[in-house]
């Protein structure tokens, strides 16, 4: 398998950019720029899911509100707030602490700050804008610094997390190697539009292009150029078999419809795949060819869609 990247890159960015913008996920730290706090929420959520991680992150910045407060709190009191909140590793806690500290004491950033603190007040306190810099904060390895650098300061570089890489694996055929996958991340992401890019493609991971895909009810802004949704193959690096896949005949039905909208026509081989992960034409039962005749021929009873048989085979569309 080799990568193929769309030649109208713009054309893929926008696509995307625009569906990010147009609605996602309203999560706290997504509506703020200030480094300690998306540092807070990307150390938090390394081990806890996004929907708990909301509730413990607003609480931790009650106590407190600046770099400057959690600097000057007990170690013991961050450790024991990280146990009480379910957080993980305690070691996580100690490192918050220890890199608030060094933001405090202008410990960390450009190469001509002198070692251990700095002889101007304005630097002391201020994070470091470099991935490469951030990376010296206690406990930041590549990719919380590249969060950090992407979301505080749009200085970032393509995010490729598990969620990305089964993104671009299954639109674009980008091979399972991590070479690879930076090469076409990085190739993919606008310059200089890290905060709005690596958002939307964890989005487009975490909504629409999981574990089981969700393309057309998550309206997946890349299915025209799609690999997986186009030959309905949707393994991917840590999905090594077809995802699991559940659903009534009704979200079928509006499977159906959202697939032909996007086609004046499809014949059945082409349509089964897009609606259902597990088609399998020759089985029999859910899934199969039979099975979608008789979706479809439901929906023409219902006078939604237009069944016509001919020498290729039977072609469905949407009736207008
Ligand atoms: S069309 Fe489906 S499989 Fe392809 S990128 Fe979008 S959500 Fe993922």
């Amino acid at each position: 398998m080799s990568a193929h990247l769309p030649d109208d890159r713009d054309a893929v960015r926008e696509a995307l950019i625009a569906w990010y913008e147009d609605d996602h996920r309203q999560f706290p730290w997504r509506r703020t720029d200030d480094p300690y706090r998306i540092l807070v929420s990307e150390v938090m959520s390394q081990q806890t899911q996004l929907s708990r991680v909301e509730e413990a992150y607003a609480d931790f910045l009650d106590r407190w509100p600046e770099v400057a407060d959690l600097a000057a709190a007990e170690r013991g009191e961050v450790v024991s707030f990280w146990s009480d909140h379910s957080l993980g590793y305690n070691n996580r806690a100690k490192y918050l602490h220890e890199a608030a500290t060094q933001v405090t004491e202008g410990e960390v950033g450009p190469a001509d700050r002198p070692p251990g603190g700095s002889d101007t007040a304005e630097a002391d306190g201020e994070f470091p804008t470099d991935p490469d810099e951030l990376q010296e904060l206690m406990g930041v390895g590549p990719y919380t610094a590249n969060a950090v650098a992407s979301f505080a300061f749009n200085n970032g570089d393509a995010v490729v997390d598990t969620n990305v890489k089964r993104v671009l694996h299954r639109a674009f055929g980008v091979p399972d190697d991590d070479a690879e996958f930076a090469e076409s991340a990085v190739d993919l992401m606008p310059d200089g539009e890290s905060r709005v890019w690596n958002n939307a493609i964890m989005e487009l991971g975490g909504v629409a292009c999981g574990q089981s895909p969700r393309c057309d009810e998550a309206g997946c802004p890349w299915r025209r150029w799609c690999r997986a949704y186009e030959t309905g193959n949707f393994t991917a690096p840590d999905v090594p078999e077809q995802p699991s896949f559940e659903g009534s005949r009704r979200q079928f039905r509006g499977k159906v419809v959202r697939a032909l909208g996007n086609h004046d026509e499809l014949m059945l081989g082409e349509l089964g795949p897009r609606i259902r992960v597990d088609y399998s034409p020759d089985g029999d039962g859910e899934g199969s060819e039979d099975w979608l005749r008789g979706l479809v021929g439901d929906l023409a009873d219902d006078g939604l869609v237009e069944v016509t048989d001919g020498e290729d085979g039977t072609a469905v569309r949407l009736r207008r």
